[in-house]
C-alpha cells in the first residue's frame, strides 16, 4: 500500500519506517519538493488536516500528516502549534527562549508535554481518521544530551532518568508522543486493510 508522507523531511521518514516494520506492505512516499501548506489551523489536528490534505491533493495517494511541538502548563500551552517558529533562529535559539521564558518557575511547577496529531486523508479526499497523543513531563533547568533534536535536550520525559537528548533514539522514537500517534495510525490501516 503506498502512503504518501506531508513532509520533506527525510528524518522523519526515515523515523516512521523504522516503527512499521511490522507492515512490510507499506510503502512510505515523501510529499513533492514544491509541498508547502501554509499552517493555518488553530490546534494540532486542524493542522495535520491541512497538511495531509494538500498531499493528498497533489499526489493523488492516501496520505498521511503530522504536527507536533511543546506545551508548557506554567506559559498556558505555549509554544504549541508555534512550537517551530517560537522565536527566529535556530532549535539551541529557541531552547535558550523557552528556559529564560521559565527561569522564575521552580522544580515542580514546570510540567510539560510534546503533543503530535496525526491525519489521514484518502485520495479522494475523505478524512479517515485522527489522532493526538501526548508524551508528558517537564521542562530541565538547563540542556542535557546530544541526541534528538528541537526541545530535546531541556525536555525531560515523565519516568525516564535524563533529557529526550539522553535517550537512545530508537527509544525515544518508540515511546514519543510521534511514536504513539503513528502506532495509532498503523492500527488503523491494518483494520482496514483486514476488512478489505
Ligand atoms: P513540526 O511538527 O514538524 O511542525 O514541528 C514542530 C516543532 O515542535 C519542531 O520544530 C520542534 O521544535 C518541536 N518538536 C516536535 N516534536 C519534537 C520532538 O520529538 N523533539 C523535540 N522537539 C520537537
Amino acid at each position: 500500500m503506498d502512503l504518501v508522507l506531508a513532509t520533506q523531511n527525510k528524518g522523519k521518514l526515515k523515523e516512521l519506517k523504522a516503527l512499521a516494520s511490522a507492515m512490510p506492505d507499506l510503502n512510505l512516499i515523501l510529499a513533492p519538493p514544491d509541498f508547502d501548506p501554509e499552517e493555518t489551523g488553530s490546534t494540532f489536528i486542524e493542522n495535520a488536516v491541512i497538511k495531509a490534505r494538500e498531499a493528498a491533493r497533489m499526489t493523488g495517494v492516501l496520505s498521511v500528516a503530522d504536527d507536533s511541538g511543546i506545551c508548557v502548563d506554567a506559559l498556558d500551552g505555549r509554544p504549541g502549534i508555534h512550537s517551530a517558529r517560537y522565536c527566529l533562529g535556530s532549535d539551541g535559539d529557541r531552547r535558550i527562549k523557552l528556559l529564560a521564558e521559565m527561569a522564575a518557575v521552580p522544580v515542580g511547577k514546570r510540567q510539560a508535554a510534546f503533543v503530535c496529531a496525526m491525519a489521514l486523508v484518502s485520495a479522494q479526499d475523505e478524512l479517515l481518521f485522527t489522532c493526538e497523543a501526548r508524551w508528558p513531563g517537564e521542562l530541565a533547568l538547563a540542556e542535557r544530551g546530544t541526541h534528538g533534536f528541537g526541545f530535546d535536550p531541556i525536555f525531560c520525559p515523565l519516568g525516564q532518568a535524563g533529557t529526550a537528548a539522553e535517550l537512545e533514539p530508537h527509544l525515544k522514537n518508540e515511546i514519543s508522543h510521534r511514536g504513539q500517534a503513528w502506532r495509532q495510525v498503523l492500527n488503523f490501516l491494518s483494520a482496514a486493510a483486514a476488512q478489505a
